[in-house]
């Protein structure tokens, strides 16, 4: 096997050297091709997506085929004006000269994606590669297997495999990937395996972009609208059945408004998925047993007001809202990803800084308030990702917001325009004209130390 994948990365290398994926025209050509085969697929995309995880078509058309089929939209549209040569201010120091910004390739890159969103955070990461003329290999994840093959069908179609290479397989098969020397990885995972992805990474100076998670807050303060915050918290909660990156993990609010929030968290989830969650159509399933023991131990020992419900046959875990978990609890430990929601209430902002504090940076916060001084205070004092006000989710979504994290939620971003930027290195160029030349800088430089020490003040 390992012999095999060594082949494909000269073969990629000898066809990135060949200068072809530097053609715009190609480029463009092959993106339109990918937009067409997956528009032409979308129902099948959605059939898989429902096979792996009981995902809803509507879920899967909004969060996984329309949000990559407008990606890779915009690609096409703005690739040839990216790819241009941006001229910058000479400096002074230069004159005569002009400076510009080459955008170029990286070269051979890989991407490794994750089980959660397993069409979008494969394909949008492949397209942008391919818009900044990389060759790519791509390593899916093992546990939607359904959708790794609608993906290698769609890749078969529009790409020759010098150009890009699906290698399906686990853990074994990202290790060896990870063992060659790529030109540039980027990762989509858990922070532990980010860890793994860079350390790999630094051994050949690869540069990376690293898509992490973390343990999301979600801020309800006694301001805010509480009937529309409930509604906003448990669709961005339980959408994907809680397994979204940027979910919000727990809820801090102070007690004299928690009843009142969970009276109306409770309606809307009932609202949304029945008094019977199970049969719902719009309710999917935990990804695997592995995941779904690791939820259902975090239910052990709490205070369960809404849910609780589980049946390990279908891997089914009902939404759930914990009340008042302790700080050293199964539930507060990690990141949840999955369909619990614990609340907690704050008594002050002090003890908001402890609780949000005690972890990492998140991937996202969410603020919800009527007043501007507070949510003012909240984005500039804490650091995450990105986030919202007043909603949840929602800054995944606009192409012109960065989206990735920091710290230990991530190393980068993406989407919109950086999904170009993300995957071409800035070549920076200064050329000189030859009509003046200026002789300050030429050794001997005698009195010419008093001279740069003049200049100094020009600048
Ligand atoms: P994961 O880290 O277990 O796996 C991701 C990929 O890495 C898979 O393709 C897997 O095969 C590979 N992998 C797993 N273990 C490995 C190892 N030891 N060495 C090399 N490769 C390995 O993540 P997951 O369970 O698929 O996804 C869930 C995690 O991903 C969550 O933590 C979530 O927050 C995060 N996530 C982040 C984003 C983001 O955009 N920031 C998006 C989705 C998911």
């Amino acid at each position: 096997m390992s012999a095999s994948i060594k082949e494909i990365i000269i073969n990629q290398r000898t066809f990135f050297n060949s200068q072809q994926t530097k053609d715009i025209t190609f480029r463009k050509k092959v993106l339109k091709k990918l937009y067409s085969e997956i528009l032409k697929r979308e129902k099948q995309i959605c059939d898989a997506l429902y096979n792996d995880f009981k995902k809803s078509e509507f879920e899967s058309l909004i969060s996984e085929t329309q949000f990559t089929l407008a990606e890779i939209k915009d690609l096409i549209k703005n690739l040839k004006r990216w790819c241009e040569p941006e001229r910058v201010l000479a400096s002074l120091t230069n004159f005569p000269s002009q400076d510009w910004i080459y955008k170029e390739p990286y070269g051979t890159v890989l991407i490794i994606s994750p089980w959660n969103y397993p069409f979008q955070l494969a394909m949008v990461p492949l397209a942008s590669a391919i818009a900044a003329g990389n060759t790519v290999a791509l390593k899916p994840s093992e546990f939607t297997p359904n959708t790794s093959h609608i993906i290698i069908q769609i890749v078969t179609a529009v790409f020759n495999k010098l150009h890009v290479t699906v290698f399906e397989g686990g853990v074994e098969t990202s290790q060896i990937l990870l063992k060659e020397k790529w030109d540039y990885i980027f990762f989509t995972g858990s922070t532990n395996v980010g860890k793994i992805v860079y350390k790999a990474a630094a051994e050949n100076l690869t540069p990376v972009t690293l898509e992490l998670g973390g343990k999301n807050p979600c801020i309800v303060d006694e301001t805010a609208n509480i009937k529309l915050a409930a509604k906003r918290i448990a669709w961005g909660k339980f959408l994907n059945g809680g397994q979204t990156c940027i979910a919000p993990d727990y809820i801090l609010i102070p007690p004299q408004v928690k009843f009142d929030f969970l009276k109306e968290l409770k309606n809307e989830i009932t609202r949304a998925y029945g008094t019977e969650p199970k049969k719902s159509q719009d309710f999917p399933r935990i990804i695997n047993k592995k995941n779904f023991d690791r939820l259902a131990k975090m239910l052990e020992n709490e205070t369960i007001v809404l849910g609780g419900i589980t049946d390990e046959s279908e891997f089914y875990i009902s939404p759930t809202i914990i009340d008042e978990p302790k700080p050293d609890s199964e539930v507060m430990k990690d990141e949840i990803f999955g369909p619990i929601l614990p609340v907690i209430s704050y008594t002050s902002e002090e003890h908001l800084e402890e609780i949000i504090t005690s972890y990492n940076k998140p991937l996202s916060l969410y603020i919800f308030s009527a007043r501007k001084s507070f949510i003012k205070k909240m984005i500039k004092k804490y650091s995450f990702g990105g986030g919202c006000v007043n909603d949840t989710i929602a800054n995944f979504t606009n192409k012109n917001l960065p989206f990735g994290g920091v710290g230990s939620s991530g190393i980068g971003a993406y989407h919109g325009k950086m999904n170009f930027d993300t995957f071409s290195h800035k070549k920076a160029i200064v050329k000189k004209a030859n009509w003046l030349d200026i002789p300050l800088r030429y050794a001997p430089y005698g009195k010419k130390i008093w001279l740069a020490k003049k200049i100094r003040k020009l600048f």
